[in-house]
This record gives C-alpha cells, structure tokens and sequence, in this order.
C-alpha cells in the first residue's frame, strides 16, 4: 500500500472520554514537512529488543549458534554393574559397584569426580551448616533440631541414626585401593594414569548407609498395623558426575534443591530382598521366570496383550503377605539401557498393576505399570497405570516418543512426587474410608503425570538440574499442563494458565529473583522454576509463536537433545532457529528479569474523518448544539419564564430570530460539490468511507513487553479481537500510541480480553474503565465453608439413607 496521504489533527478537543463525538479530521496533501511530526514520540533508551549478546555464551563447535549441537560435541559415558542388598530388618542399603567410565571429551583426566548424595544428611554439610532461622516461642523440638540439622522436602530428617555415607573401599580391578578425597557430598578418586580421549577407566566401590523415613526424594514408608516397610530407594550409589564442554566437572555440592547432572550409560543391576516382597525399578526384569510365582508370570503374559491394566498381585493377595515376613532372600536382575540412574522399589505390601500396550501405534508395545500399597486404593486401581500411558502418548506428541520399554508409578507417599528413569515415586492417598476430595484426585493425577513426564525432561533430555532447575521443571510443567488438558476437560492445571502466575508475578520484587537463578539459590521455588517458565512457555505458544510454529521448535529441541546434555543458550537458540521468530526480547524479559506484565489503556481518541459533507455535518453540529443548551437554568426557564421580551414582542424580531444554522442551503451543497472535484478517486472513496480513527494509548507499567491484543465491543452489539506482535513496543518501551481504524464505532475497549498475557492489573485495562467489582463480605456467624470432601458426605448421606430405609 502505498501512503498517498497523512491526516492530522485539526480539532484540538481533549480525550472525549465519553465517546460521544469524534474528533474530525481533514485531509492534507503528504509533504515532506511533516517527517518533523513523526517524531514527537518520546524515544526511551531501550534495550528490550537488543539481542542477547554477551548473556549467552559465544557458539563453538561443541555447541553451535543454531542451539544444535556441534560436530565436535561430546559426552561422557558411564557403564555400572551393581549387586544391591536392602536389609529389611535394619532398613540399610548395602551396595558394591563396578563402575566402567569413558572419556569422549579431547582432555586427558588426572582425577575423576563421583557424587556422594547421602552425604547431604550428615551433620557437616553444607545443607546442614547453612540452615538459617530464629527461634519463636512456639517450636517443636523437630522444629528446633532442624535449626541445624540436614533437611528434606518435607521437613527434617530424623538424625537419630548414623546418616550418609559409609564407603568400605574404593578400588582398582585388579584390587588395589585407589586414592580418593571425600569433600562431603563429592569424591574425587585420583587415577594412577591420565585417562586420556576414548579410554575407558574401571574401578569399584563398596559402600552402605542406614536408609530414612521418606522425605521427598526417597525413603521408606512405615506401617504400624502389620509392622512392614514400603521402600522407595533412589540416588542410592555413588554416581559420576557430569565432565563437559561448559563446566569441565560438574561438582558442585548436593546442597538440597539442585537434583542431579548425570552421564547415560548402561546398567546391569541385582537386588536381593526378602524372598516375599515385589521388586519393579529402571528397566527390563530379566528373571521374572524365577522371581514371580507361576500365576504372576501368567497374569504378565495376560497384560502383555491388554488394553487395560491386570493385576499382576490383587490387593487380597498383598494384604496376605503382609500378615507374614519371609526370612529368605532373592535376587531380582534387572537390565537398563542408555539410563542416566536407577531406581527400585520393593515391599511385601504392593498391589501391582501392568499392562503392555502399542502407546504411539507404531508396533512397538511399552510397559505401563503401578505399585501401591492398598492405602492408595480406590485411586490407584482405578487412575494409576492408565495414566502413566496417556502421560507416554501426550509427550510423545509435544516432544520424542518414549524409547524405554517401561514407564512406572510407585505410590510412595500421601504427597509430592519423585522422578528417575522408567520408575516414579508419587502421591495422592485417600482417605482410610476409600472416599477422597477432588483436590486429592486432580493431584494424584497431575503428580503421576508430572512424574512420569520427567522421563522427557531430564532423563531424556538430559539437562543440569544442579545448576537450571527451569530446564527440567519448567518444561516438565508445561508439558503436563498440555498432558492434563487431554486427560479431562478444562482439567484445573495448577500451573500453564497465564492468569495463575499473576499473584506470584504481582510479588514484592525482592522476594523475586530470574527465572535464570542457580537452583539453590533461587526463592520461591515453585513458582520462579515450575510456574513462571512453564507459564512463558505456553504464552509462547498460544499468543507470540503460535501453536504451528511452536510446536514445531519445541519438538526440534527435544529431538536435538535426547540423550544428550542441552544447556539454557541451547533452547533458546533452537526455539527461534527452527521458528524464524527473534525472541531474544522474550527470554531477556522472563527469564533475565523479575518484572511482570501490566498494560495501561490509559487513553482512547476517537478521530474520524472531516467528510465535509453538509448533510452530515450540519446534522451533527445541531445534536451537538442541542446538547449543549441541556443546562439546568435553561431546562428551569422553560417554565420560569412564560416569555422573553423577543417572545412578546415582534418589532424586537430580526433574520436572526428565526434562523436556524443547522439548515443545509443550496450553498453548502455546492461548496461540497467543489470541494468533492478536487479529490481523486481513492480519495473520494477513503472521504466517503466513514472511517473512524481510534489513537489507543498504552503505557508499559509492568517492564516486560508483550504482545498487544485488544477487544473492540461496537456500539452494533458485534466485537471484534485484533492482534499486535510485541515488536510494536520496539522504539518506546514505555508509552505508544497504536492507532486502530475501523468503519463500526466502538463502545468499549479491552485489552488481553482471553487472559493470555499475565498481565497482573486487569483494572486498567478497559476503556473507558470497568467498575471495579465489589469486595464481598460475610455475616459472621460460624464457619459454613463448603466441604472439601464431598465424596465422604455423600457416603454418609448414604449411610443415613439406608438406616432410615430399615
Ligand atoms: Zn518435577
């Protein structure tokens, strides 16, 4: 289109809040002496839109600027061959390894670095020395100890048992002790030679430790009623760090939040318990034959080909084993490939479901599978397994098809939820009647997908988590949101709608820090590293990328680095190279800042063409001048004054007396003919359009800029929504003015009308501005709050029912 003309303002009116009448404006011949009008805009120093220069690391060719990775990327591989005892009786992990490791990266190694998890409870680390916190009249005692003692997810450990690490030795194959310096949750072991580019180093270590009560991440569960343990044991034997080309050795210390950076490799895996206790773990069983009785392994055979779950141990026959405790042992084998962990559960108390089914439709059949004790049912039976399959479908459509054999959910506790490869520990109990709240269902649901999800991000995609807990977290919390949505209906997904990230976004910003924020340093945790990422990157989605081209680069991301290790500059990289959108504005905004979202409609101008045509504008000018004569004395005079002198009398009477300034006359329309012959024929065509101009001014309260979308409500009853790319903020990132044209007049205008950009004060964003809805308050009487259990009133509504019917 081609600008033959530029219109400017010829009625200088103020904003015309109510929208009553327009501003008129004439059409002028575009000169270049107006390029001196444009320029009134206050240009803001600004750096929004400046790409992301010196915050990501420059690209190399481990790691390339397309956010691939380059021709000489490397990884390290480590290869473990572990026999594992539990010991039932005194709730001890007994552990003796062989570890084979291999050096891809060019650089010889002197040392090799290996992680002590558990060292983390002991009373000299890091965790512990540097728990902070005053006193305050009311503690417990736990309370008190945890002032200085190792904590967990949920709380404090029970220090009362030796806690950490005990290693037995540390040796060479052929069984001579290998110099190693334990630095609390890491163990340099030192090599008598460098192990130089594609060699392999092997060396074994003996070690155990006294296990603790679940607490967040591993554990076990006890039950009073038949004195049996459920175990859930996880980063249980020491495990190589991550080398690379960003970090070198990734040893930074197990503090609590950072989780884990892990090398793949294979595992050979033999754990003895006690000979009547099911055992499921990371990969395949490879003695099923001999660990199961004949109608287990005929009931496997059975799930192998269903489409729902079967019970491989019913709950009466779990119930049964738990009456007893064998003192015989047995060892379950088990085999896992291309794994970046290993985990087990085992107890005499599992109810456990299976079924084998073709998930993506390709052939290729994948275990779903659960085990829980039968505090977990009804859910468990019903929900579990099934949803560990929609869980593998659902990724596999937003990332990579599941490449593991077997994917499992443990129910490991009444809350929260662990992840490792193949194998989770999850939440959500009913209560001990059976009935459960709604919230208890959704979050069991939400757990075992999240859980399970992790398989992606970071088992898969192997992130480190020590140092982004976003990575796996927050593109782990987005997937599930899109899991849950296809699950059930406007599932109510705690995290991924927009509008549920506006409270934390609203925070006091100092209890706020970048989503780009070290794991252990960050607050707020699941707001800052699942909601917020996990947010951005469904408004990435829906309202900047678009669902087509999003899609498409988030699966090329996931492609790119499964089974492989993605840094932060890796996704952001790709996401914009596989898309063609420049989003260096988007990452600097939410991810390298606290700032938030808040759009100001400050201001509408209503401008609409000068048509100069009588017929309209007399007809306008007499409304207005109707209006205008509306006053109070006049509307009192009316009956205050039966007549003027004029009105008594006719001498006092003039042309003026009667003339009315509104009438059209043959001069008015041939003034308009004359003028009509001036203009050319698109002119013409724009004069008689009827276009009304709307100049929207927006400020940027919050900092972050965002795309702006706005909702017209016309005075015809119709809407209409229009869409604006956040580039329109590129030369003032405070104030803009977007002039919106449009033949319908407009009543109303909205800004973010669907919730889509968190902007966190939707009270300014109408214009003219919405009453502000009413603060509701209650009579005090007593509490009359809705039960958050329903299930259970039913039941017993139920009951009272049937007594009533005897
Ligand atoms: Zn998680």
């Amino acid at each position: 289109m081609t600008r033959t003309f530029f219109w400017a303002v010829e009625n200088k009116s103020t904003a015309n809040r109510k929208g009553v009448y327009p501003k008129i404006i004439a059409l002028l011949s575009l000169l270049p002496v107006f390029t001196s009008f444009i320029a009134t805009a206050q240009l803001q120093s600004n750096r929004v839109f400046e790409q992301l220069g010196t915050e990501l690391p420059t690209p190399n060719t481990y790691r390339t600027g397309s956010g691939a990775p380059g021709r000489d990327y490397f990884q390290q591989k480590a290869d473990y061959s572990i026999k594992v005892e539990l010991d039932d009786v005194n709730q001890r992990i007994i552990g003796e390894e062989v570890v084979t490791y291999y050096n891809y990266s060019p650089d010889p190694l002197s040392y090799i670095w290996v992680q002590l998890d558990m060292n983390m409870f002991k009373d000299n680390s890091i965790n512990a020395l540097s728990k902070t916190g005053g006193i305050d009249e009311k503690m417990t005692s736990g309370q008190l100890s945890g002032l200085q003692s190792a904590n967990s997810v949920y709380g404090d450990v029970d220090n009362s048992r030796e806690r950490g690490y005990d290693i037995k030795y540390v040796k060479n194959m052929a069984g001579r002790d290998l110099k190693h310096t334990i630095n609390s949750t890491m163990m340099r072991i030192d090599l008598p030679e460098p192990l130089t580019t594609n060699q392999s180093v092997q060396f074994q270590i003996a070690w155990s430790y006294n296990m603790a009560d679940y607490y967040g991440r591993s554990g076990y569960e006890y039950f009073e009623e038949d004195g049996n343990y459920n175990y859930f044991v996880a980063h249980w034997f020491p495990r190589m760090c991550v080398y690379d080309d960003v970090n070198g050795w990734q040893n930074k210390q197990f503090v609590g939040n950072g989780e884990f950076a892990l090398v793949f490799g294979d595992y050979e895996v033999e754990i003895t318990v006690p000979d009547d206790h099911v055992v499921v773990a990371t990969g395949e069983c490879q003695n099923w034959d001999k660990v199961l009785t004949r109608t287990q392994k005929k009931r496997l055979d059975e799930a192998s080909k269903a489409t729902d779950p079967v019970l491989i141990v019913t709950q009466e026959e779990a119930i049964e084993n738990s009456k007893t405790k064998s003192d015989k042992k047995q060892t379950w084998k088990y085999k896992a490939s291309n794994v970046r962990d290993f985990a087990f559960a085992s107890s005499r108390r599992f109810i456990w479901d299976a079924m084998q089914t073709d998930v993506y439709g390709n052939g290729r059949k994948i275990w779903s599978m659960s085990v829980y004790p039968k505090e977990g049912n009804p859910l468990w039976g019903q929900y579990s397994t099934k949803v560990v399959e929609h869980t593998l479908k659902t990724y596999g459509k937003s990332t990579i098809e599941y490449p593991y054999p077997v994917a499992i959910s443990c129910h490991a506790t009444p809350r929260g939820g662990m992840e490792y490869p193949m194998i989770s520990f999850n939440g959500g109990r009913p209560e001990a009647d059976g009935t459960y709240s709604e919230n208890v269902k959704r979050g069991m649901i939400g757990v075992i997908i999240h859980e399970v999800g992790h398989n992606f991000f970071p088992m898969i995609i192997n992130s480190d988590e020590r140092q982004w807990t976003w990575m796996d977290e927050g593109l782990n919390s987005f997937c599930q949101y899109l899991s849950e949505q296809e699950w059930s209906r406007d599932f109510p997904s705690r995290r991924g709608e927009p509008k549920n990230i506006v409270s934390y976004m609203r925070s006091d910003p100092s209890q706020m820090q970048p989503i780009m924020t070290n794991s252990e340093q960050v607050i707020q945790f699941g707001n800052n590293a699942y909601g917020k990422p996990a947010t951005a990157l469904n408004i990435l989605r829906e309202t900047v990328m678009g669902r087509e081209l999003f899609d498409y680069a988030f699966k090329e991301y996931a492609k790119r680095w499964a089974f492989k290790h993605p840094k932060p500059a890796d996704f952001f990289r790709t996401m914009e190279d596989a898309s063609g959108v420049d989003l260096d504005w988007f990452w600097r905004g939410w991810f390298y800042t606290t700032e938030a979202v808040d759009q100001d409609l400050a201001e509408v101008e209503w401008f609409s063409l000068d048509t100069q045509n009588p017929e309209i504008v007399k007809a306008e000018g007499r409304a207005e001048h109707e209006k205008d004569t509306e006053t109070i004395a006049n509307i009192r005079n009316r009956t205050d004054i039966p007549q003027t002198v004029e009105e008594a009398d006719e001498k006092y009477r003039d042309f003026y007396s009667s003339y009315d300034p509104y009438e059209v006359t043959p001069q008015d329309k041939q003034r308009y003919e004359a003028y009509l012959k001036t203009l050319s024929e698109d002119e013409r065509k724009l004069v008689e359009s009827g276009m009304n101009y709307y100049a929207l001014k927006v400020k940027n309260k919050g900092g972050l800029v965002m795309p702006l979308i706005v909702k017209m409500e016309f005075e015809d009853g119709t809407e209409e929504v229009v869409r604006f790319p956040a580039e329109i903020w590129r030369k003032n990132n405070i104030e803009i003015t977007k002039t919106i044209p449009t033949k319908k007049r407009v009543k109303k205008f909205v800004l973010d009308p669907y919730q889509e950009i968190a902007d966190i004060d939707d009270s300014n964003n109408a214009f003219p501005r919405e009453p502000e809805k009413p603060t509701r308050f209650q009579l005090y009487k007593s509490s009359s709050r809705a039960s958050t259990n329903p299930m259970q009133e039913a039941r017993q509504n139920g009951a009272a029912a049937t007594q009533g019917a005897d």
